[in-house]
């Protein structure tokens, strides 16, 4: 059985938090549309291009061209075992073409985030991202809530130096506008997803450990698992596949 792990929750809610650290812990990709998309904008891209405008108002891009990005990661080898998406799906297109991509797949979990709007604004205010990779800084701290040095993307980032920077589309409008938007398009869809027998709730308010800890009980009871079995599922799947193995 594959493990397939969809984050669910507002901007800000700790979805690429909690989406990072328990793809690193078991071993599976984490998936995420906002960082496919902001290392597009980063690189100037093609792809990059196309989206930058939209992005910087709090908007979503093209149903069409998310779902083509996210179909094509699911594919790669290194997914094969499973994955943590995190950011998608945002609609109810999305979350047809998901059901469609993940048909043979296994069971897909779908964990949605909860925090009050309140409590995203005051976070994503104060969120910070590396300036040279964009990866978010919180994302490598979890006990102290002082910024490391350096960045700790070290598969992906060069920097040299501290240069913690606020997210483009963080500023207070912007994230007003992607709550709106949140709560127009991407609500009634995780109420879709909530009559799913493979859908849980977790409190996000919690410190970013205990969220971890719901996370890991969530995912389990999801399958019918005891938790600490969740890893082995990952190892046994990757074991049968064909140079799909991560290190
Ligand atoms: P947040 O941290 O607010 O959840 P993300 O980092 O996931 O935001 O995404 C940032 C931006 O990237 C979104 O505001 C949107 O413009 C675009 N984006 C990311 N994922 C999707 C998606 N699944 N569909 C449409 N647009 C997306």
């Amino acid at each position: 059985m594959a493990l397939n792990l969809v984050m669910l929750g507002p901007p800000g809610a700790g979805k690429g938090t909690q989406a990072e650290r328990f793809a690193r812990e078991h071993g599976i990709p984490k998936v995420s549309t906002g960082d496919i998309l902001r290392e597009a904008v980063h690189s100037d891209s093609e792809l990059g291009r196309k989206v930058k405008t939209v992005m910087e108002r709090g908007e979503l891009v093209g149903d069409d061209l998310i779902i083509g990005i996210v179909r094509e990661r699911l594919v790669q080898p290194d997914a094969v075992a499973g994955f943590v998406l995190d950011g998608f799906p945002r609609t109810a297109a999305q979350a047809n073409a998901l059901d469609q991509i993940t048909a043979e797949r296994g069971p897909v979990i779908c964990v949605e985030i909860q925090v009050p709007d309140e409590e995203l604004v005051r976070r994503v205010r104060a969120r910070r991202v590396c300036e040279d990779c964009g990866a978010n800084a919180d994302a490598f701290v979890h006990q102290a809530d002082a910024l490391p040095d350096l960045c700790q993307n070290t598969d992906r980032c060069r920097s040299v130096g501290p240069k913690w920077v606020a997210r483009s589309d963080d500023s207070e409008t912007v994230v007003r506008e992607r709550l709106k938007i949140y709560w127009r398009d991407t609500r009634p869809m995780i109420e879709y997803y909530s009559a799913r027998p493979t859908f849980r709730r977790i409190d996000g308010l919690q410190t970013p450990e205990q969220v971890r800890e719901a996370l890991v009980s969530a995912v389990a009871s999801a399958l019918g698992l005891p938790a600490g079995q969740l890893q082995s599922l990952v190892a046994k799947k990757l074991s049968g596949v064909k140079g799909g193995a991560r290190p």
